[in-house]
């Protein structure tokens, strides 16, 4: 029983490392994803990773790629984030990582991004959600040269906007209504 979608199982692991590739499905995307503006654009993505073991740690890297849908800033149309990342990460038993080594390891700031894992499992599935979040333009655009909602309806001018004649009838019926 596994609730995990991307497990690596730490007894599997040797120093020589080994290669994981699992699919990034568009439902797990859409789950991931939720509460934000992106979404999953329909396709799986794909995860592909190397994972050895150093000593009680587990080394993974590799590549994150994913297609994203998420609204233009400028015209709101959607648009396409093609995500490809790279992934480094150290991961540290989390009982080690509590300090309880007593300065037997001491983590840099030069060092790869180190999460903490519990058990016989390296979890990569927060790691994945995180990348995605990070990877999504602060101001997405559909295109570089996405021209913004035109041509644009003056807002302003919408409400002084003379009637439409063709629709002068209507409103004049509308008038003599009883009531
Ligand atoms: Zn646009």
């Amino acid at each position: 029983m596994n609730a995990h979608e991307y497990p690596i199982p730490v007894s599997e692991l040797d120093a020589g490392g080994k290669e994981f590739r699992f699919p990034v499905r568009s439902g797990w995307l859409r789950g991931a994803l939720e509460g934000h503006e992106a979404t999953s654009a329909g396709n799986d993505g794909a995860l592909v990773v190397r994972a050895s073991k150093s000593g009680h740690d587990v080394v993974v890297h590799g590549t994150l790629d994913a297609e994203l849908t998420t609204p233009c800033a400028r015209c709101l149309e959607p648009a396409q984030l093609k995500i490809h990342s790279n992934i480094s990460v150290l991961y540290v038993p989390a009982s080690r990582l509590a300090g309880e080594g007593d300065g037997e390891r001491e983590l840099t700031d030069e060092e790869a991004d180190t999460l903490p894992f519990e058990g016989e499992t390296v979890a990569l599935d927060d790691l994945v959600r995180d990348e995605l979040v990070l990877e999504i333009p602060m101001i997405p655009l559909c295109s570089e040269a996405c021209p913004g909602m035109s041509p644009a309806p003056d807002p302003e001018q919408a409400g002084d906007k003379p009637i439409d004649p063709r629709l002068a009838p209507l409103l004049d019926f509308a008038a003599r209504k009883p009531k």
